[in-house]
């Protein structure tokens, strides 16, 4: 990745589906917690994978429906498809590899001979993947069958069946864990090999992440049975994979703590601010993600309406800082925090999350930073995003100074007319 000139501190690689999200939790909470801990400890760092069976589309639906952070790689479609960045650039290496041994028409020519199998939907048919649905009771002499006679026309193929239902026929250079090995690979030859990598998963599919050499690995707590007994036999005497004791992302961040992979407690664990000491680096990234925070427990009202908070803040604003509201209006920074105030407690028991993703910091002159940010909020089931530019001062002594913040609608967020609920 260009973002990073040097290797990357941590990889994590996540599933998505009961991995990074539990789709048990309505509140999304073990998600909102890592989010919080990534951006303020990995992202400007590190390197945060998603690796998931889904089809590029049903990615995309996913994404809309739970607070993902955007990840700097997602390999999509059982490890066939691998994209770099925020506008999904394709690994052009990785689509070569797959091509080996592989036709998609004869693989449409040869499954069209079996009644058995019906195809997915038209998004879950991929160039290296073609999905389907089979009958248990079927599944297995469908299998055996179609790979004799794929063999035949001499494609190399791999068959997975899996949820009771599923049938994906993938180039046998295909999955997650190859994808994985694939990523590792490029990263050494570009001389920036992770420092620790961390795999994380919950079924089947993911048990490849973990027969990667030199990886950590964690099994979610709700992981299925069935990666829990390809543990027990291939790998239970690897010190390197754990069960984790909590769910979902949750075992992420319990897994990055036992394997010592770096800082292990979200801001979102800690209940205090004004306790929050400042780090003894300077890290403007960090105010970025305490204040974000902050402002939704004030807003939640499960921080005390304290004057103490208040003047804390407005003491950490420049007295001519500008806030440029993303409708276009400004307003004095100061003024901003003043009106705060009065919006203690209004989103009480209304589902109302903040969370901020990309958050990256740049020093622009000495003591000067710009730190870069797309901030969401969700209220309800309304959800608004903005990207956010924050300028900061370094004072001897006086730690980090607010001086300019300035946001605009994001693309999706530009439609939606009314901006009163938008504070800041
Ligand atoms: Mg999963």
């Amino acid at each position: 990745m260009e973002r990073l000139s040097s290797p990357a501190r941590l990889m994590i690689v996540s599933d998505l589906d009961h991995t990074m999200v539990d789709h048990h939790d309505p509140e999304n909470l073990s998600l909102l917690r890592f989010n919080s801990l990534w951006e303020h400890a990995y992202r400007h760092d590190s390197l945060l994978v998603f690796s998931t069976g889904r089809s590029p589309t049903l990615y995309k639906e996913l994404r809309k429906e739970k607070p993902l952070l955007t990840p700097d790689i997602t390999i999509m479609s059982v490890g066939t498809e691998i994209t770099y960045g925020n506008s999904m650039v394709p690994d052009n290496g990785w689509v070569d590899t797959l091509n080996n041994k592989w036709d998609l028409g004869v693989v449409k020519e040869e499954t069209g001979n079996f009644s058995e199998l019906t195809l997915q939907a038209e998004t879950e048919q991929r160039p290296h993947k073609v999905s389907f649905y089979v009958d248990k009771s079927k599944a297995h002499e469908v299998t055996k069958e179609l790979s004799q006679r794929l063999e035949k026309r001499g494609l190399d193929v791999k068959i997975i069946y899996s949820g009771g239902m599923d049938l994906d026929i993938l180039p046998q250079g295909a999955g997650k864990g190859q994808a994985l090995a694939y990523l590792l690979k490029k990263l050494k030859s570009e001389g920036k090999l992770p420092v620790n990598t961390l795999a994380c998963g919950d079924s089947g599919n993911d048990a490849e992440l973990f027969s990667v050499p030199d990886v950590y690995g964690v099994m979610v707590s709700n992981a299925q049975e069935e990666l829990l007994k390809w543990h027990a036999e291939n790998a239970k005497d690897n010190p390197k994979v754990i069960h984790a004791k909590e769910r979902c992302a949750g075992g992420i961040i319990q897994a990055v703590g036992e394997f010592k992979l770096g800082p292990s407690l979200s801001p979102r664990d800690v209940s205090d601010f004004l306790e929050c000491k400042a780090d003894e680096n300077v890290n403007p990234g960090h105010e970025v993600v305490k204040f974000f925070l902050f402002y939704e427990r004030w807003r939640r009202g499960e921080v005390e309406n304290s004057e103490a908070y208040i003047a804390s803040l407005k003491a950490s604003c420049h007295p001519g800082g500008v806030f440029v509201h993303p409708s276009g209006a400004e307003k004095s920074l100061v003024d901003t925090i003043d009106e705060l105030r009065k919006y203690h407690g209004d989103k009480q028991g209304k589902k109302f999350r903040v969370w901020v993703d990309q958050v990256l910091a740049t020093e622009s002159a000495h003591g000067t930073w710009i730190v870069k940010l797309d901030k969401w909020e969700q209220s309800g089931d309304e959800r608004r995003g903005c990207t956010t530019t924050v300028k900061f001062t370094a004072k001897e002594g006086e730690g980090l100074v607010w001086e300019r913040v300035e946001q605009t609608w994001s693309e999706e967020s530009k439609l939606k007319k009314d901006d009163s609920s938008w504070i800041i």
